[in-house]
């Protein structure tokens, strides 16, 4: 294998939906791969069976694509590769770096128990380290169940160099003869993803910092393979909005899943998580990811935790709904109609030029836009005792209706000069029949501008609602 060639991989358990900061974690690879003419590698972490969630693998593979950074390599999935691991253990014993402990799990834990007690760190007593070669064979061929551990030094220095925080060094002291191998054959995280990072020639593991105090372990298992160490950048977390932890479920961590049903847009997805923790080292902030995989560089991660914000994201989602082209917008924003039983393509076209400016997310212009599809069911009660509830409105409003029944051509410059003209002629600004026109059309107090939004409302319903309203009002409650 070309050894200078980059190779990176994201590297997940399946343990549930992607999140925001994984997605993040999978973005910095793909830009960076993408930088380096490099392969960004999808591996599935999936040994600890304990704690699968059915459809995370399809999540994560969906979510990948959905944010348009698809893994070049893979899925390589670790639970088909157990014998590679098993065999790998059983070399390190071979080494002298690993060792069978046949300890049962009722002794380790009472043996746990009276350490912790003692204020002891270390939670097993290697009682298995120093077996000599016979006591083993005995243990093994009278069939006794066993892990394979870490054969750990017990006094000295085991440090690394990651890219962006320098030399991190861990006390032997104060690390535990881990177990590599489980007694049911599965590897645990340390040994498959060393062996892995390893056989798929990762050149550069770029993971979330909590993995930090595990390195120092597989600092171990590389020197005792005789293998290079990749290349170590561990990124910072991301803190939550109010600054003061990590991002969680509580805070408010989305998956890639909810943050697409609320109706955000891929491209301000991936364009926001690369700025939380790196920057292109200008003032650019709106980038596409060809624009982001030419400006990567590892130098320009940060160390210092970025705290996510909720209006920064919606913002920057806002700037790229107003910068799609109408039809994509389209397209993109159809199962949010539909949703809603809105099913009109056509419609949705024609109106995406009027909302568009206005909704931050796809689902608020669905929301925002619904009279297009159906009469409002309801009227902005505000707006109903601002605009509604005054003497001569329902009069004004069919006289309107009238007025453009009667004019020509249906277009956003015959429709205003009709409502002027009336409201000059009543000596009256035009405000006070734009504003009832508005919510008799709509429902709501705020919106596209109107006669742009009556022009593609189409005349029929336009005055089939002016009345309505007309006839509404005088039913209403407050109204003399
Ligand atoms: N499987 C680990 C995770 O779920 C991967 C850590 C790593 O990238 O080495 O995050």
């Amino acid at each position: 294998m070309n050894k200078s060639k980059v190779r990176v991989r994201f590297a997940p358990s399946p343990t549930g939906y992607l999140h925001l900061g994984g997605a993040r974690t999978a973005l910095y690879n793909w830009l960076f791969a993408r930088n380096q003419g490099g392969v960004f590698i999808l591996r599935i972490e999936d040994t600890d069976r304990s704690r699968l969630v059915p459809d995370s693998v399809q999540d994560i593979i969906q979510s990948l694509e959905w944010l348009g950074i698809p893994p070049d390599e893979g899925p390589y999935f670790q639970s088909e590769r157990r014998e590679v691991y098993a065999q790998k253990a059983h070399e390190l014993v071979e080494r002298g770096a690993a060792y069978p402990c046949f300890c049962t799990p009722q002794r380790l834990e009472r043996v746990r128990e009276e350490r912790r007690k003692a204020g002891l760190k270390i939670g097993y007593d290697r009682a298995c380290r120093n077996l000599s070669p016979d006591e083993v064979k005995a243990k093994m061929q009278g069939g006794q169940a066993y892990v394979i551990r870490l054969r750990v030094p017990l006094s000295g220095e085991i440090g690394f160099r990651d890219f962006l925080r320098g030399k991190i060094a861990y006390d032997a002291r104060e690390l535990e003869d881990i177990v590599l191998l489980k007694s049911d054959g599965w590897p645990t995280y340390h040994l498959a993803n060393v062996v892995d990072d390893h056989d798929q020639g990762i050149t550069h593991i770029m993971r979330a910092d909590e993995w930090i105090p595990s390195v120092p372990y597989h600092i171990l298992i590389y020197e005792a393979f005789g293998w290079e160490p990749p290349v170590f950048v561990h990124l910072p977390v991301i803190l939550s909005p109010d600054g003061k932890g990590k991002m969680s479920k509580r805070s408010g961590a989305f998956s890639i899943r909810d943050v697409r049903r609320e109706g955000y847009l891929p491209e301000a997805i991936v364009n926001y998580l690369a700025l939380l923790g790196w920057s292109p080292g200008d003032d650019r902030e709106i980038m596409s990811l060809t624009e982001m995989a030419e400006a990567f560089s590892l130098q320009r991660l940060s160390v210092r935790g970025a705290v996510f914000s909720y209006e920064k994201l919606l913002w920057m989602n806002g700037e790229y709904m107003r910068a799609t082209p109408d039809k994509r917008l389209a397209e993109m924003a159809m199962p949010f109609f539909k949703e809603k039983g809105y099913n009109d393509p056509q419609t949705i076209l024609k109106i995406i030029p009027l909302f568009k400016d206005r909704a931050k997310t796809l689902r608020e212009l669905a929301d925002i836009s619904g009279y297009f599809f159906a009469e409002p069911d309801s009227y902005d009660p505000d707006g109903v005792k601002k605009h509604f509830l005054r003497p001569g409105v329902p009069e004004l409003l069919r006289e309107l209706a009238g007025r453009l029944a009667g004019i020509d051509g249906w277009n956003p410059q015959s429709i205003e000069h009709a409502l002027r003209e009336l409201a000059d002629e009543r000596g009256i600004p035009a405000r006070d029949l734009i504003h009832p026109a508005r919510l008799a059309l709509s429902g709501m107090t705020f919106g596209p501008g109107l006669f742009e939004m009556m022009a593609a409302l189409g005349k029929a319903k336009c005055l089939l609602r002016l009345r309505r309203a007309a006839e509404w009002i005088e039913k209403a409650e407050g109204f003399k």
